[in-house]
């Protein structure tokens, strides 16, 4: 609780006065000094899908366990400003603050064959001086830095200032099973098996991951991966967007130090489910069509950040949604070919498209039924709207997570990165999407297999199970992130940690 609190209200509005003219920056380091909170740090490297749980995560740190935290957010989007991402999260805490670094370019050295991975690996090396010089330029230093496991190679900078090393896996614990597990499978037979004879990884204590699931930074050996791998495990922590009744058997395997466990050193810590909440101001026209469809009724379509179809795809997509009959909102994406992640880094901008990729007389034939969005849409809000029957998502981890919380059933059409892993996890091993097995990772699926799929979760008998499967699960999401369940626990064992650790600093510098 503030300390505003316990001053008297006339002195206390003129005081808000007062502190309401100082700089963000330095009203939380006066915060700081005066109130003695606990002070961490936060790294989001580049993307949506890594910021947006970053985020939420400061947030948590700040409201329920008395941190004070600064997020820094490393970028190649120059446009991207402070002011905007306070209003997409919904920050307004004193103890909280974003740091924009300032925006890196690789242009120069990337081209088509350049990965996500080898870019955001190439995008957070950049940034690590103006991440030295602004922790160095705090005049209360944070007692740890949490960063998201994309941007590890950020803990030399943790090093240097004796600070806590703390990873946030923004994904699975499964895939975290993967990442840790890699960088021991010996390379020359296990990783054979697997590349060359598609054979699955067996991971001590968790599922097997099948070839067609596995994570094609595996597949290629990429370098970059398996450093990562190895980084995490030097962590003091590691912090993941999971929960126990949504992953039990692989977050068992990762406590237990005869499988994949690591701890002493790097306890594992499921802290989720971290979704972006509601936020009003977001409600416009799409909301406001919503509120006026039955319930249950509508199918969300979107791709997440970056993911992109190509030409054909797109338009067996929308005959599919057409056939299917059924009431739609489609987050739409000018096509791109042989390239699924072609707008991961991209800023969404203004929505100027003239959507002629379509099939011609589309808009026209499904404006009643239908709802065509271009390249962005109040996510969070969509599919906590009550109109809202099923999700056909990319597994992007956060729009999974979103679904769940909201007991939205999913078809799963994964599309790059880990999200062939999350699509098994949500098919199969917890049982709350559908997926088609045309849905292979090459190759266009066709109108019927799309409108057969939608047919399936919004109106079939199986659709009905997949549906109380989720409902069930989103209770057990509430509960693990409330006061007093596993998700607030864990986090506030990691609060725990930095207060000692501030306390012992404090008594080392007397
Ligand atoms: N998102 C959104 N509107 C959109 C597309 C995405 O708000 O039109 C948000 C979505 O709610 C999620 C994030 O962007 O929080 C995407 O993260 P995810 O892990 O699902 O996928 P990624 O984009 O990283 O592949």
């Amino acid at each position: 609780m503030s300390f505003f609190f316990l001053v008297p209200v006339y002195i206390r509005a003129k005081l808000e006065l007062w502190f309401s003219s100082w700089s963000f920056s330095f009203k939380i380091l006066w915060v700081i000094m005066h109130t003695g909170k606990v002070h961490v740090a936060l790294v989001a490297s580049p993307g949506m899908g890594h910021l947006i749980p970053v985020l939420e995560l400061g947030k948590r740190l700040v409201s329920h366990h008395g941190i004070s935290a600064t997020i820094f957010v490393v970028t190649m989007d120059a446009s991207l400003s402070r002011s905007q991402l306070l209003k997409v999260s919904g920050i307004t805490d004193d103890f909280l603050d974003v740091v924009l670094l300032p925006a890196v370019d690789i242009s120069a050295r990337v081209d088509k064959t350049t990965g996500i991975l080898r870019q955001m690996a190439m995008m957070v090396h950049e940034a690590l001086p103006s991440l030295r010089s602004a922790i160095l330029a705090m005049e209360v230093q944070p007692i740890a830095l949490i960063v998201d496991m994309f941007a590890t190679e950020a803990f030399v900078v943790a090093e240097e200032f004796m600070m806590f090393k703390y990873v946030f896996v923004t994904t699975n614990a499964w895939f975290l099973a993967l990442t840790v597990h890699g960088p021991n499978l010996d390379k020359e037979v296990d990783q054979d098996d697997h590349i060359n004879n598609q054979k699955p990884i067996h991971i001590p204590g968790c599922e097997p991951v099948r070839f067609v699931d596995c994570y094609e930074q595996f597949l290629r050996r990429n370098k970059v991966y398996f450093r990562m791998g190895t980084e995490i495990s030097t962590a003091d922590g590691i912090l993941v967007n999971s929960f126990y009744d949504l992953e039990p058997l692989t977050l068992a395997a990762l406590h237990d130090t005869r499988k994949v466990g690591l701890a002493p050193k790097a306890p594992v810590y499921p802290i989720g489910p971290l979704v972006r909440p509601v936020e009003l101001s977001l409600r416009g026209e799409v909301l406001r069509w919503l509120d006026m469809q039955p319930k249950e009724s509508v199918l969300y379509v979107s791709f997440g950040s970056g993911g992109t179809l190509s030409a054909k795809q797109t338009i067996e997509l929308a005959w599919g949604l057409e056939n299917s009959q059924q009431r739609f909102i489609w987050v739409v994406r000018p096509p791109v070919e042989n390239d699924s992640a072609a707008t991961v880094f991209k800023s969404n901008g203004v929505n100027n498209d003239f959507l002629d990729y379509l099939p011609e007389g589309f808009l026209n034939r499904t404006c009643k039924n239908g709802l065509v969005v271009p390249k962005w849409a109040p996510q969070t809000e969509i599919l906590s709207h009550p109109s809202i029957g099923g999700f056909l998502s990319h597994c992007g981890w956060n729009s999974s997570l979103e679904s769940i919380v909201n007991g939205v059933p999913m078809i799963v059409w994964p599309l790059y990165a880990e999200q062939k892993m999350n699509a098994t996890v949500l098919a199969e091993h917890i049982g709350v999407a559908t997926r088609s097995k045309l849905l292979a990772p090459k190759g266009v699926v066709g109108r019927d297999a799309i409108a057969a799929m939608i047919q399936k979760i919004m109106v079939d008998k199986e659709g009905e199970a997949i549906r109380a499967k989720v409902k069930m699960l989103k209770s057990c999401a509430v509960k693990a992130v409330s006061n007093g369940g596993s998700s607030y626990n864990a986090l506030a064992i990691v609060a725990e940690e930095c207060k000692i650790g501030m306390q012992r600093r404090n008594a080392k510098t007397g």
